[in-house]
């Protein structure tokens, strides 16, 4: 099964897809995450990234394309995976579907996290990610059991410099106008699900399941 996750940023494209990947055994790829890595490592991806990261600007098709195309010909996806912050333009889309028809396959399910801009101001000042395994809590709605230590890897948590709210902004007006034609790219194949994303985290993931079958 493949899933593309979409949404705005703090939709919670990467708490479900999460959740997704543990239920259905296939791998989680979150773009954001490998970009974190890189700029973790230091590498000299990470580094191109980090500048466009910072400002909250997307980093370029070229930079992102080939990354994922790759990483989905690996061995682990070959019984599908859920890529969550890609595709992120329609230039992405297209080159994601020229792959998969390479090969001939397709995207089974594209599913619109739907949650207004309001609530996402709010939600992503209280979002907080761990430097150790990348986890993401909320620190009202989704809270560690010791405050600021990661459940999974005990590592601190931090927040993260792009969800302050001048770059929570920037990145929403970047999401209005390059990822939401997305939303009509996937109508048109027949394979977009919508879901509302303000209701609890529980009921978001039971509606996810009900989509794809699981
Ligand atoms: P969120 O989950 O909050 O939407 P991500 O972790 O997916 O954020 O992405 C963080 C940043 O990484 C984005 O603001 C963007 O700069 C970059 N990024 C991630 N995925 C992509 C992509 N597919 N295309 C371009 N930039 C990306
Ligand atoms: P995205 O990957 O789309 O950027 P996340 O999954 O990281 O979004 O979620 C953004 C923030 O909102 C996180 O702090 C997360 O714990 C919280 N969150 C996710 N889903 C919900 C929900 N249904 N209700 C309230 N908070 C949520
Ligand atoms: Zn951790």
């Amino acid at each position: 099964m493949k899933i593309i996750m979409l949404g705005a940023p703090g939709a919670g494209k990467g708490t479900q897809a999460k959740r997704i990947a543990d239920k259905c055994g296939i791998p989680h790829i979150s773009t954001g995450d490998i970009f974190r890595a890189n700029i973790k490592n230091g590498t000299e991806l990470g580094a191109k990234a980090k500048s466009y990261m910072d400002k909250g600007a997307l980093v370029p098709d070229e930079l992102v394309c080939d990354l994922v195309v790759d990483r989905i010909q690996q061995k682990d996806c070959e019984n599908g995976y859920i890529l969550d912050g890609f595709p992120r333009t329609i230039p992405q889309a297209e080159a994601l579907e020229a792959a998969l028809n390479a090969i001939g396959q397709k995207v089974d399910f594209a599913i619109d996290i739907e949650v207004p801009d309001d609530n996402i101001i709010n939600r992503m000042a209280g979002r907080r990610a761990c430097v150790g395994c990348g986890a993401t809590y909320h620190i009202l709605f989704n809270p560690t059991k010791v405050e600021n230590v990661c459940d999974v890897c005990g590592e601190k948590l931090i927040l993260r410099d792009d969800d302050k709210p001048e770059t929570v902004k920037s990145r929403l007006t970047v999401y209005h106008d390059q990822t939401q034609p997305l939303i009509d790219f996937y109508t048109e194949r027949k394979v977009l699900a919508e879901v509302d994303g303000t209701q609890s985290m529980d009921k978001v993931f039971s509606d996810i399941l009900e989509i794809i079958g699981a």
